[in-house]
């Protein structure tokens, strides 16, 4: 049988309207589906029907070995991811084994990285502009790196004056670090910088809440949240219907 073909595939955050036609097209063909369960549901029904191959969210590189020798066996394999496939997904586990395949020798099977649009863009489009100056995303998970490293990472991009866009902000295996990153940067930030919580972006129930880094109530935030800290130049508005708007100016004080 000739090998097939493998896609990592970003959904984007939710909405339909927010996946791109290349990951459309790479679906509406796919022979098989590998992912964490809750992805594949978001695909949504596809005709024709490919088998989907549900895994926990923590086994990317057993996932990343399925889905490469469902290829290597004629499959045509999509490995879904939400947002974008690169920033805290898929994309990289699937280079990992990869290349690790690379290095024994193992025939390779044609790879595609289609992108998406990732949290982050998504919630910002929602505010304005938050992110339209220099920013940074830091994942507040510490499953997959040392605590002290996130800390050291916050802290560094707080005194950079990096806009930051948070990733798995809190879970409940993870009850405490957003408390701890909101107080590294409350010593480096204004207590009036906006802060935005946006929750479920691009999916039912989307909720985004415009705050202040003094305001902001950790308890709110769950994984479903991304939250974006702004710099020292961030701003807030009222618009002349009342709709509130946060920006970064393009340019920076001199
Ligand atoms: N690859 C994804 C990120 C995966 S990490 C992307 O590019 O968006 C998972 C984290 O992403 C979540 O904990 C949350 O912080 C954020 N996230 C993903 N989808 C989201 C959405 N629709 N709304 C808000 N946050 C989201």
């Amino acid at each position: 049988m000739s090998a097939g073909r493998l896609a990592v595939v970003g959904l984007g955050p939710g909405a339909p309207a927010w996946r791109s036609p290349e990951a459309t097209a790479r679906l509406s063909v796919a022979t098989d589906l590998v992912g964490y369960a809750p992805y594949l549901d978001q695909v949504g029904p596809l005709d024709p029907e490919p088998r989907r191959h549900a895994s926990d969210n923590r086994e990317e590189l057993d996932r990343a070995d399925q889905a490469l020798s469902l290829a290597a066996d004629g499959g045509d394999v999509v490995v879904v991811s939400s947002g974008d496939p690169g920033v805290f997904a898929m994309a990289a586990a699937v280079l990992e084994r990869l290349e690790a395949r690379a290095a024994v020798g193992t025939p390779a099977v044609e790879v595609t990285i289609v992108p998406g649009i990732t949290a982050a863009s998504a919630a910002a489009a929602r505010v304005g502009a938050p992110l339209g100056h220099d920013f940074c995303c830091i994942s507040l998970s510490d499953v997959r790196k040392p605590w002290e490293i996130v800390e050291r990472r916050l802290t560094a991009a707080a005194a950079a004056d990096f806009v930051l866009a948070l990733y798995n902000p809190a879970s409940r295996a993870r009850p405490w670090q957003l408390g701890r990153a909101i107080e590294l940067l409350r010593e480096q930030r204004a207590e009036s910088t906006p802060v935005v919580l946006a929750r479920d972006v691009g999916r039912p129930g989307e909720t985004v809440h415009v705050t202040t880094l003094a305001d902001l109530d950790p308890t709110a935030v769950d994984m479903r949240t991304v939250v974006i800290v702004g710099s020292s130049t961030t701003r807030t508005f009222v618009d002349v219907g009342g709709r509130q708007w946060v920006y970064t100016p393009r340019d920076y004080p001199a």
